[in-house]
């Protein structure tokens, strides 16, 4: 099950430094592929990088906004089932996948 974090005062998910044997994600140009998608769960957006766990079509995936002076930079992994999903939002979540 995807459980509802709890964030930190008020403000999202702080994750921890990635580990060394990290599993990289395969992050993509975004696709903006669903008509009314869900964001489910996100990191704390006072970060340089943001995550959001994003819901449409029955399939969850992941988006990184990385803000680089003024600009936003965007990249999604590809679309997954829930239970694939979860499996990688916590990894990423506490550190084991970047
Ligand atoms: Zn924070």
């Amino acid at each position: 099950m995807i459980t509802p974090t709890s964030g930190n005062d008020g403000h999202g998910w702080h994750i921890p430094p990635a580990e060394d044997d990290a599993q990289q994600i395969d992050w993509r140009d975004p696709q903006d592929r669903e008509q009314n998608p869900r964001e489910l769960r996100w990191t704390c957006e006072r970060h340089p990088t943001v995550y959001t766990l994003v819901a449409g079509g029955g399939l969850l995936h992941i988006r990184r906004d990385q803000r680089e002076g003024d600009d936003v930079i965007s990249a999604e992994t590809e679309r997954m089932p829930y239970a694939q999903a979860e499996r990688v939002w916590t990894a990423l979540m506490t550190g084991k996948a970047i």
